[in-house]
């Protein structure tokens, strides 16, 4: 995706649309944590965790 101010602002939008649309853990009916790590590979991931577990 090219780096302009364009679709970043896009991006903006479309992560609030993604935020809206909160997903709930099948165990607790809590909003998932969404965290962002690297792996060993150095690349992102995005991990899911709740009730101290990957869901
Ligand atoms: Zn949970």
């Amino acid at each position: 995706m090219p780096k302009d101010s364009k679709t970043s602002k896009t991006n903006v939008a479309a992560r609030q649309e993604a935020k809206a649309a909160v997903q709930l853990c099948r165990f607790c009916g809590n909003k998932i944590d969404v965290v962002m790590t690297l792996s060993l590979s150095g690349r992102k991931q995005m991990v899911r965790r709740c009730c101290g577990a990957k869901v």
